[in-house]
């Protein structure tokens, strides 16, 4: 039956990811990761082009009856389509636009420190593919996937030609109503040799948000951990700061995906291509499904 086998399907997700996704620790044990090093950037941005249409996602068809349905001689009931919905509602933010804006912003509440509104992000050295191209593609490919999941899904951009500042996207993402807030960016370094993932959080001393620290860094991991297990990528790890804008005005746990390095050429042109992109959508949505198991479970 469908239950049974979701049941089962969880219950394997749990036990592969359970370990590595604070499943088992509590989060003051996590392990402390290196802090990598970012792009100044994960904040900022630049932008062109037209995002691509977002593909339907076909919802699994099991409305029919099972052999043990039929051993109890079930009259024939015409059940209701499956929605799935689980009334959770994530919130995306693609990072970056297609033209940046400089103006200054206070980095978090009561801060003196200010950073441009949206920067420019990365480049691929090799694809040329712009930062903010790539995080819209990725973006619009988890919201289906998480649609086809149950969730509903805020998205803060689907076009490139907007100028949200990243505190707007912070607000934005609260008012909408969603439990969690994804941001996706890509890497860029100086050095072409450095490759991986990683995900950023709030430190455990944000003076900006103290009591999303937790939250936000289970999310970290959690995605984290998913993404690894799906592309085999280098782990990175969590880098904990208090600089990003669009984390330290969030209402909601939020985390940042690197979902590699753009200025690695070889990363590059694997994230390009359709079959690493799914392996990094999938890998996020695992992250999500299980920081919510480990949220609401008994
Ligand atoms: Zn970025």
């Amino acid at each position: 039956m469908k239950h049974k086998s979701i049941v089962i399907i969880m219950l394997v997700i749990l036990i592969t990811i359970t370990t590595a996704c604070a499943g088992n620790k509590p989060l003051n044990e996590l392990p402390v990761i290196d802090e990598p090093k970012h792009e100044q950037s994960a904040e900022s941005s630049e932008s062109q082009e037209s995002p691509e249409l977002p593909h339907e996602q076909e919802h699994d068809d099991e409305n029919k009856l099972t052999d043990a349905d039929n051993d109890e001689a079930v009259p024939e009931i015409l059940l209701p389509p499956e929605t799935d919905s689980n009334g959770i509602i994530i919130a995306i933010d693609p990072g970056h636009q297609r033209n940046g804006n400089y103006t200054q912003e206070r980095i978090g509440p009561g801060a003196s420190h200010t950073k441009p509104m949206v920067s420019s992000g990365t480049t691929g050295v090799a694809t040329k593919i712009p930062e903010y191209e790539f995080t819209l593609e990725i973006s619009l490919q988890l919201r289906d996937e998480l649609i086809s999941r149950g969730y509903e899904v805020f998205m803060i951009r689907e076009t490139h030609d907007v100028d949200i500042s990243n505190s707007t996207r912070a607000e934005m993402a609260a008012e909408s109503g969603a439990s969690v807030f994804i941001r996706i960016h890509a890497n860029g370094s100086n050095d072409s040799s450095v490759n991986g993932i990683l995900t950023i959080s709030p430190t455990s001393h944000t003076p900006f948000i103290p009591a999303l620290y937790s939250r936000s860094r289970a999310l970290s991991q959690c995605v984290l951990d998913g993404m690894i297990e799906t592309t085999g990528a280098k782990n990175r790890g969590i880098w904990e700061t208090d600089t990003m804008t669009g984390i330290n005005w969030s209402k909601i746990p939020v985390t940042i995906v690197e979902l590699g390095f753009m200025t690695n050429p070889d990363e590059d042109r694997l994230m390009q291509t359709p079959e690493y992109q799914q392996k990094l959508v999938e890998g996020m949505a695992n992250g999500i499904d299980f920081f919510f198991i480990f949220e609401f479970g008994d």
